[in-house]
């Protein structure tokens, strides 16, 4: 593994990297307008940089950080990618096609730590973070699996790992994500997922315009400390106080909640009657998601009677929430079912 693939840097940062090898910084601009918005990886192509430099990106420095090794597609049209690391780490990713976006689903660690009871990833441990050049090159991968009319219009760090525990790496690479002169999305286009974080929420809002989404699941902190068991270091009080302390948050920007239903857990009438005293004071967007089983765990999600039930009770009380269609399951691509084991 190579400390100068140029995946890892901002553009802002591969000027100071270019200018400290002799190179003009602007030749920055203009290796990310290959790389990012054109697509094109290999230096030789890339006309406009001059032969030192193009046979400096071929010798010196890694342009790419990932293979794809296997790609499935499910009936629905979301196609999941296994994507190898240099040294071998495999990870996920998942493309998501909607009516009128192209969602794509990145990971951030390479397993993860939180053990969560219901999620596939929690079973697989944690064996490190990603590297930005390996979070970038998901985008650069999977956007090649797209149909060219569909380029990638919205990027979630839902897949594997739990992001606010690899932040710098996070922030570098949606730095290169918004930037208009690498892949150009709108900020309110990315999303990054938390299980709850708490310190670290601040500064990723603070550092990139994304939207908030949290990993709820749990109406009392007995039910939470079982499903989510960072919820001991953060109970709920902790949580949702800080979220309501955020700049962002009281400018009203609104906060993502997910919460997967499970069976007989976490899908009472009790359960939808308590969330909307609890979010109180946060502008709150619901996102149900039915628990898609996987085989490591028994916990199971409710009938559909149950589900309903749940949202009716919310909707009543005025809550914003959708119940959120599970996307690849047949795949094994679907919110928490993303593991791999070692080949
Ligand atoms: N670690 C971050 C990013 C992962 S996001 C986080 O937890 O927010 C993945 C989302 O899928 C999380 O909301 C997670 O709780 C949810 N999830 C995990 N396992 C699931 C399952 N089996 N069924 C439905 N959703 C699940």
């Amino acid at each position: 593994m190579s400390a100068l693939n140029i995946k890892d840097h901002s553009i802002a940062r591969l000027r100071e990297e270019l200018a400290a090898v002799g190179e003009r910084p602007y030749r920055a601009d203009q290796i990310a307008a290959w790389l990012y918005r054109r697509g094109v990886e290999d230096p030789e192509q890339m006309t406009d940089l001059g032969a030192d430099l193009r046979a400096r990106l071929a010798h010196e420095w890694q342009l790419a950080a990932l293979a794809v090794e296997r790609v499935d597609r499910s009936v629905d049209g979301t196609c999941k990618a296994a994507l190898v690391a240099h040294d071998g780490a495999r990870i996920e990713s998942v493309l998501i096609p909607e009516d009128d976006r192209m969602t794509l689903c990145v990971s951030t660690q390479v397993g993860c730590a939180m053990a969560c009871e219901f999620c596939a990833t929690g079973f697989m441990g944690f064996s490190r973070n990603l590297r930005a050049s390996e979070i970038v090159d998901q985008v650069c991968r999977m956007r090649a699996l797209a149909p060219p009319d569909r380029p990638i219009s919205n990027v979630v760090f839902m897949g594997m790992g739990e992001p606010l525990l690899n932040l710098d790496a996070v922030v570098e690479a949606i730095s290169l994500l918004i930037d208009p002169k690498a892949f150009a999305i709108a900020p309110r286009r990315v999303t990054v997922s938390t299980v709850g974080i708490v310190p670290k929420i601040g500064e990723l809002l603070a550092r990139v315009p994304v939207n908030l989404a949290v990993s709820l699941h749990a109406t009392t902190d007995a039910v939470r400390d079982r499903l989510v068991p960072l919820n001991r270091r953060y109970p709920l009080a902790a949580l949702l106080g800080a979220l309501r302390e955020l700049p962002t948050v009281t400018a009203r920007r609104p906060v993502f909640f997910e919460y997967t239903l499970i069976a007989g857990v976490n899908d009472s009438v009790e359960d939808a009657d308590r969330l909307p005293g609890l979010l109180h004071g946060i502008p709150a967007k619901l996102n149900l998601i039915p628990m898609n089983p996987h085989p490591d765990s028994p916990l199971r999600p409710p009938d559909a009677e149950a589900t309903d039930r749940f949202l009716r009770v919310l909707a009543a009380k005025g809550m914003t929430v959708t119940l959120r269609r599970s996307r690849g399951p047949d795949i094994q691509a679907a919110c928490g079912q993303l593991a791999l084991r070692p080949a």
